[in-house]
């Protein structure tokens, strides 16, 4: 039976709906929570998250998955409260954004204690809170190569994604020979793997989407929203005609491996986050501009249902 771990326990991958595959409900660096001036009443908190699943929800959003990694602000009995009040699926990680977003007592880990906690969190759950992860983080660190903390955390998911069938989720697809290395040594199927952030205006030019595609690689679409129109654009926004033209050229060959999303964060944690970008991007815009340039209503459900429920499907 094909089954998906969620907060909330795990749920048939058919009752999956539309997902948005890379989504934040709040994203800090670590060490956030330690200033104080940050600090948001649980009150704040709900205010700025609720209304926002529950719009996904009305517009027919059936899925968040939350990619925040261990020490960015994960917070699972909170998403589980999101999850039963809003009616959104919402799937949680476990992993890292990257190995300079792993704090030291990880960071020191070998690759060995670094697969067991994994494991453990997709099958005994994670913490006291009952559930498991769906999904394993991992990501590249600042600087646009692999460090070798880098490696043993993509070593480390490679091993517990083979041994719980959860896939694995990347932050930024540049380096991605490095990557595919890993992956090959460790004889995981590289369609276990989503590459994302192919298409953030920093490292679009740098990520061989199409190369990782004929490899076999899922490739994440998934900063969708970030743009240059924005009013005050993060670095890693892109001008949004420019996006949409490089994801129209990608599904124009490798649909099977494409997946969308947004990025965004609904409650962000340390930082002021991009005012005016919400995963209702996918709604709002993105699935408007590809009607309009297009794209066909199967092709949409591929996108946003098929290829999301087979990614995150528990490979028994
Ligand atoms: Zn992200």
């Amino acid at each position: 039976m094909s089954r998906v771990n969620t907060v909330l326990g795990s749920i048939p991958a058919e009752e999956l709906g539309i997902v948005a595959v890379h989504e934040h409900i709040g994203y800090g660096m670590p060490g956030s929570e330690l200033d104080t001036r940050w600090w948001k009443t649980p009150e704040q908190r709900y205010a700025e998250t609720v209304p926002k699943l529950r719009k996904f929800h009305e517009y027919g959003g059936g899925t968040f998955v939350d990619v925040t990694g261990i020490c960015n602000g994960r917070d699972i009995d909170y998403y589980k409260s999101l999850s039963a009040k809003t009616g959104v699926h919402i799937v949680a990680c476990t992993g890292f954004v990257g190995g300079d977003t792993a704090l030291p007592f990880f960071a020191r880990a070998s690759v060995d204690y670094l697969t067991e906690h994994f494991v453990h969190e997709i099958t005994a759950g994670i913490g006291d809170t009952g559930s498991r992860a769906g999904v394993i983080k991992v990501g590249v660190s600042r600087g646009g190569r692999m460090t070798e903390l880098d490696k043993r955390i993509y070593r480390a998911a490679a091993r517990a994604a083979l041994r719980t069938g959860v896939p694995i989720l990347t932050h930024l697809a540049i380096d991605a020979e490095n990557a595919i290395a890993i992956f090959h040594e460790e004889n995981l199927p590289l369609d276990r793997v989503l590459f994302g952030h192919a298409d953030d205006g920093v490292n679009a030019e740098k990520t061989r989407d199409t190369w990782i595609a004929e490899q076999g690689g899922r490739v994440g679409f998934d900063t969708f929203g970030y743009e240059t129109e924005l009013e005050d654009p993060p670095f890693w926004a892109r001008p949004r005609k420019e996006r949409l033209d490089h994801f129209l050229r990608f599904i124009d060959g490798h649909l099977d491996k494409a997946l969308a999303s947004a990025d965004a964060n609904c409650s962000p944690l340390g930082w002021p986050g991009v005012k005016g970008h919400t995963v209702n991007y996918l709604f709002e815009d993105l699935i408007p501009d590809l009607r309009a340039a297009g794209v066909d209503e199967a092709t949409i459900t591929t996108l946003f249902v098929d290829n999301p429920a087979a990614f995150l499907t528990i490979q028994a």
